[in-house]
């Protein structure tokens, strides 16, 4: 078969498929979702995200100590549980909807460090190294304090070995600025649209940062392959990491602590509905499975994509996961959502994700704009365009068969809006994606 006709084929098979090719907003709903005891065979389980919360405690003591806005968190690195009832009514107002139930933004764009949600998986995966070097090492036992990371002897010892990661940015800032810290030689692979601001922070931080020309999957190709080349060398593979994985899923802990605090009760008839921009899917996936585990079956986990970007969606939807990337089917992979210009999906998370998320809408560009100016106008939270894309969730999974097909009760339903970054965006960065929305609003 030549690949026009396999396209053609799958096109019969999947007729969402034409919508999703000529880039129109779309939902699809997961027919491979399973409930919580039926997942079985994961490479992932609970014991693994107890001990990653567990690796973040022994390492709160060192970053509380080097990053001075953990301090009062005592080095936990989390965000606040907003409820934006204003938001609510904005998104009624303008896309005159009735959203039922209550509100809230999952604030990862205050995330400490790095201002993202790659502060939860990328700071991981470099503490986890940076651990189990200084463990092989004798430095270190898991019963010692931590602030040992902060001594000269221990920097030294880090700064014989060295961290690569391929990024357009947001993951790139969080291993770049974690490695850095440590005493890593730390390489940042950027591809192309990635922008001037991240790179020349990432300078300031002590990274080196090789531009690359074309996407995402060629900057990590480029990476790992000369990362890999060095001796003492460790790549961060954004395409298959586990322990990315296992960073993101401990927000699940921390979710649910922080909805038991506000009395929100999750269960069949207080359905919790959480809304998670996605790129390759290791960060929604992450959470996505980390949810199901902690809070199961009343949790309902959405992954959205750029129009021009669906990659996870194809790959789910045809079960083909990385093998097919949006190219493959002639889309761009053109998006100003940062973080979400991802073709390819990333191959662990994906075989994880094919049984939590319980489907994944795509949105436009256009509207992560306007996202922003009205989240930025009815709360005075601004966040990055990608962070957006998880609030128009309560009005397109409404729109679906979803809620009906599932008899799941929306009166009673939290929906979370899962904003993804924000905080290190300059002021003037943001000055423009405000005054974008604005105008796309029509203002
Ligand atoms: C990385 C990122 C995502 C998605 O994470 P993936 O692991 O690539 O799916 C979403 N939003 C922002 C702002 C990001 O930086």
């Amino acid at each position: 078969m030549t690949m026009q006709q396999q396209l053609n084929s799958w096109v019969a098979k999947y007729p969402l498929l034409e919508n999703i090719v000529s880039l129109k907003p779309v939902v699809w709903l997961n027919p491979k979702l399973q409930k919580k005891n039926d997942m079985s065979g994961l490479p992932v389980s609970f014991a693994d995200m107890k001990e990653a919360e567990l690796l973040w405690q022994r390492f709160a003591p060192y970053l509380a100590a080097e990053f001075p806005e953990t301090a009062a968190a005592k080095g936990i690195v989390e965000s606040p549980l907003r409820e934006i009832s204003g938001m609510k009514q904005q998104l009624n107002d303008h896309y005159d909807a009735k959203i039922e139930g209550k509100l809230f933004l999952k604030c990862d764009n205050e995330l400490p460090i790095a201002g993202s949600i790659k502060a939860r998986g990328g700071v991981y995966e470099v503490l986890h190294h940076a651990e189990k070097l200084a463990i092989d090492a004798g430095m270190l036992t898991t019963e010692q304090s931590y602030e040992q990371f902060s001594s000269d002897g221990f920097k030294h010892f880090f700064s014989r070995y060295s961290i690569g990661v391929g990024s357009t940015g947001n993951l790139g800032l969080s291993i770049g600025i974690i490695s850095a810290k440590l005493g890593f030689q730390v390489s940042v692979y950027m591809s192309s649209d990635a922008k001037q601001w991240k790179k020349d922070l990432l300078r300031e931080k002590g990274a080196t940062v090789v531009e690359f020309e074309g996407d995402f999957s060629e900057a990590i190709w480029a990476g790992r392959e000369t990362t890999l080349a060095k001796s003492d060398a460790y790549f961060v593979d954004d395409e298959k990491s586990k322990h990315l994985f296992l960073g993101y899923s401990v927000a699940a802990f921390r979710l649910k602590q922080q909805l038991d605090d506000a009395d929100i009760p999750v269960d069949a008839n207080h359905p919790l509905f959480v809304y998670l921009p996605c790129g390759v899917g290791g960060a929604p996936g992450g959470i996505a499975f980390g949810l199901k585990q902690v809070l199961g079956d009343a949790v309902h986990c959405f992954f959205v994509e750029p129009t021009h970007s669906p990659a996870v969606l194809i790959g789910l939807m045809t079960g083909e996961k990385e093998k097919l990337s949006v190219q493959d089917f002639g889309i761009d992979n053109v998006t100003e959502g940062d973080g979400l210009a991802v073709g390819r999906p990333s191959s662990f998370a994906s075989g994880i994700s094919e049984k939590t998320v319980s489907g994944i809408y795509t949105i436009e560009d256009q509207e992560l704009f306007k996202l922003l100016t009205l989240l930025a106008d009815s709360e005075a939270i601004f966040v990055e365009p990608s962070a957006t894309a998880g609030l128009l969730g309560p009005l397109r999974i409404k729109a679906s068969s979803y809620a009906e097909t599932n008899q799941i009760p929306m009166a009673t339903a939290t929906h979370i809006g899962w904003s993804t970054g924000g905080a290190l965006v300059p002021e003037e960065e943001m000055d423009g994606f405000y005054h974008r929305g604005k105008t796309y609003l029509g203002g």
